[in-house]
């Protein structure tokens, strides 16, 4: 690609996703030609399930799903929690966590997230639930960017207090590898391994497994019986391939991008006031950089940034409770998921973020933080 002054002066975008390029998708596009199998399960879609199980513990069954929001929803009803119950969930998430929650016909429950985490925090959680506006049949704990989450004490939640727990490790593909709980990852286009659209349910639960698959092609269940209300969320053989493709990139793509981030922290590393996530872009990778600025900074950082060409994202915005469709759902006092929301901001990120990038938005932040 030639460089020309005009890039230099283009604005940094927040998010450049790349996804296989058509050259390696190619070759499953031809065994789709000869298969004539487009859609309904065909050998792509078999092989890509088979090998995103392959990433998880033996035994564990991966369904996949149109995408990321639909297996979570799908899921919660096939755990058949009681209608009209509370989900527990963090305020801070993206706002599909809430939306599969009233698709499933139930309802969200805002509980705030411990402010170093980024996550709910299952024993504060357990000793709330009594104080919840009715009772609670479920729960979702959310992987905060992807950063890992401590799945032994939210099995311990399950076990103690008998609600069940649904994951949702939407930006967890690197490490999710733990389906003793129902886990659901998102291979959109912006998440860190991506078929465009689509995610999956990850499970050592057969019956569970079994019933998200029936929901997600008409309640089929080997026969032609339509057995239970559901819906057509399958994925197609073409997003089967661009998904195959993916997987093929991975090993190489998860070490560019964590060139990208560790190049990053290198960049910032003189400015102690910008804070990466722990473990960012060391023990685990995502697609995007979210950073904690100083309390009550983030407006003018984000203004001085877009005057300088660099484009940011509050990617949660103030926490998904904020929205206006969400306006009436009960919650808890929310003081840590405020504060992030006022802090956190996404820089521009990509697995090939280069150098020349990386010295803009170093200086970029240098000069905006100055200013504060
Ligand atoms: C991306 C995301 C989703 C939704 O996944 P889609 O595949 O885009 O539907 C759900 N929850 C969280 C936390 C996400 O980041």
């Amino acid at each position: 690609m030639r460089r020309t002054h005009a890039e230099a002066d283009a604005r940094l975008v927040v998010a450049r996703p790349r996804l296989p390029l058509a050259e390696t998708i190619l070759p499953y596009l031809q065994r789709i030609d000869e298969a004539r199998w487009y859609s309904n399960f065909g050998p792509l879609l078999t092989e890509l399930e088979d090998r995103l199980s392959q990433r998880f513990p033996e035994g564990t069954r991966v369904i996949t799903v149109a995408n990321g929001t639909q297996a979570l929803a799908l899921t919660l009803m096939a755990m058949e929690l009681p209608a009209g119950g509370l989900v527990a969930m963090p305020a801070w998430t993206f706002v599909a966590t809430a939306h599969a929650v009233l698709q499933a016909g139930l309802v969200p429950w805002f509980v705030d997230v411990d402010e170093q985490t980024w996550s709910l925090d299952p024993a504060a959680l357990a000793a709330r639930l009594s104080q919840a506006p009715g009772p609670v049949v479920g729960a979702i704990p959310v992987s905060p960017f992807g950063r890992p989450l401590d799945l032994a004490a939210w099995r311990a939640f399950r076990e103690t207090t008998g609600v069940p727990v649904l994951v949702d490790a939407a930006a967890g593909f690197d490490t999710a590898d733990d389906a003793r709980l129902p886990l659901v990852v998102s291979l959109h286009a912006t998440k860190v391994a991506g078929a465009g659209e689509g995610g999956f349910l990850a499970t050592d639960d057969a019956d569970l497994a079994a019933k998200v698959r029936a929901l997600s092609t008409f309640g089929f269940r080997g026969s032609r019986d339509s057995l239970l209300p559901a819906t057509n969320a399958k994925l197609s053989e073409y997003t089967a391939a661009v998904g195959l493709a993916s997987l093929d990139g991975w090993p190489a793509d998860r070490l560019r991008f964590l060139r990208a981030a560790q190049m990053l922290r290198i960049g910032l590393t003189g400015l102690p006031q910008v804070e990466f996530q722990p473990g960012w872009g060391a023990d685990w990778i995502t697609s995007v950089c979210c950073v904690t600025l100083p309390q009550d900074a983030a407006d003018a950082v984000e203004a001085s940034l877009a005057a300088q060409g660099v484009d940011t994202r509050r990617w949660w915005g103030l926490g998904c409770h904020a929205s206006p469709a969400f306006a009436d759902l009960p919650r808890e006092p929310l003081d840590a998921t405020d504060r992030l929301g006022r802090r956190v901001i996404g820089l521009p990120f990509s697995i090939d973020l280069t150098s020349a990038e990386i010295g803009r938005i170093a200086a970029a932040l240098r000069h905006a933080l100055s200013g504060v």
